[in-house]
């Protein structure tokens, strides 16, 4: 059964500062409820002043430990910070995952810090979906600062990264050198890079790698920004303030260079699509199985059809 959601009222909670009032709008997200569209315009006029700040690398590489060391320092200058875990390969959402996070996190009690997970629980359109509504619900409920963290490097959390405005790329001695940055697509996608768990050997030398192969890419690279490598160990908090530094600096160079707008817009776009084509899948699975598609195929294998003239059909039918 669908709940019904007083969506102004959710709005205005969450705006003044409830987080449970933020859980709930997050949790339309998480189950595409019906009300989300009208949370969604409601929301739209308040989006805008959060700096979305994504974080990628290999697991262990030290995502969470750092997470929370900028959750921290963020807070020391006051700001209100919003942590999103996305975890494209894990079929469970909030419940046992957060759970764990939250105990984790000694920021539990603290109302200046939201944490939430969300995972991709086959929901239409997956993450590219669900992420930036999440992130536009954290952003229009005041959050300075909203991090993504997601887990891993493949093919979906570039994706999902790209829903940042800056985005930190992980890697630390010995597990994710330069190379391994290379192949994965990382060196591309990263506007800060950290080598964390700098207390351990090697960190200078994956420091100097990295650098490299950053300055050889740099003719490939949109112009203005340089990518810093900070060093750090989130463990002991050495190095965060330069990573604080570093975040805030590139924002400043966005919002300068015209280039926060460009990447925001991009960042519309792409979720305007994948709501398209979330909605035609959909409506594709309604011919199916109502047998529309089906006859078509019959009659593409009987020659009475081909592909191309039946797609038109079923494009038609869709009314696109
Ligand atoms: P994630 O999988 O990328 O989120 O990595 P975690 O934050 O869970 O960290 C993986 C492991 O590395 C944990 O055991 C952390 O305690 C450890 N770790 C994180 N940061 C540092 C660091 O700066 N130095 C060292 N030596 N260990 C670290």
């Amino acid at each position: 059964m669908i709940r019904t959601v007083d969506v102004p009222a959710l709005v205005a909670e969450a705006r003044a500062g409830t987080s449970r009032a933020v859980g709930r709008l997050i949790s339309l997200v998480d189950d595409q409820h019906p009300a989300l569209p009208e949370a969604m315009a409601a929301l739209a006029p308040h989006t805008g002043g959060a700096h979305v700040v994504g974080l990628t690398g290999a697991p262990g590489v030290g995502k969470s430990t750092t997470t929370n060391a900028l959750v921290r320092a963020l807070r020391e200058q006051d700001q209100r910070v919003a942590v999103l875990a996305v975890d494209p390969s894990s079929p469970f959402s909030g419940g046992a995952l957060l759970g764990d996070r939250i105990r984790m996190n000694e920021s539990a009690s603290d109302p200046g810090v939201y944490i939430r997970s969300l995972a991709s629980r086959g929901h239409l359109g997956g993450l590219s979906v669900a992420t930036p509504q999440a992130i536009r619900v954290l952003d229009a409920a005041g959050f300075d600062t909203i991090l993504v963290e997601t887990v891993g490097v493949g093919q979906s959390e570039v994706e999902i990264a790209g829903a940042a405005d800056t985005t930190l790329v992980l890697l630390a001695p010995g597990m994710g050198d330069g190379i391994q940055a290379a192949k994965a697509g990382i060196l591309e996608i990263g506007d800060v890079f950290v080598v964390n768990k700098a207390d351990r050997e090697g960190a200078d030398s994956t420091v100097r790698d990295l650098r490299h192969m950053i300055q050889l890419g740099e003719g490939l690279t949109p112009g203005g920004w340089r990518r810093p490598v900070v060093k750090a160990a989130a463990l002991d908090g050495t190095g965060v303030d330069e990573v604080v530094d570093a975040i805030a600096r590139h924002l400043d160079w966005l919002a300068t260079s015209g280039v926060l707008r460009q990447r925001r817009t991009a960042r519309a776009r792409d979720e305007i699509t994948a709501l398209v084509i979330a909605r035609l899948r959909a409506r594709m699975g309604d011919l199916g199985s109502g047998g529309t598609l089906q006859t078509l195929a019959a009659q593409v294998v009987d020659g009475a059809s081909d592909p191309y003239a039946a797609a038109e059909e079923l494009l038609t039918t869709l009314g696109v």
